[in-house]
């Protein structure tokens, strides 16, 4: 489970929408609520491209990673 500063990931927005919606932190991905993207961490960097975004029913959810 990554870990990212909480003013940190306030300051991020989905690269994709227009309206810049703010990103949810879930397991290893920043999720988009609005395009349902999900964003990976890597090595606790953000990556937000669109490009490597991937679906966000494809992320394992909180409770599955947990297990
Ligand atoms: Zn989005």
């Amino acid at each position: 489970m990554a870990v990212l500063a909480p003013e940190l990931l306030e300051k991020l927005a989905c690269p994709a929408c227009e309206h810049r919606p703010p990103l949810r932190l879930q397991g290893d991905y920043l999720l988009c609520d609005s395009c349902q993207r999900a964003y990976p961490i890597r090595d606790g960097i953000p990556v937000l491209l669109v490009e490597e975004a991937v679906p966000a029913e494809t992320i394992p959810t909180a409770q599955e990673s947990q297990s």
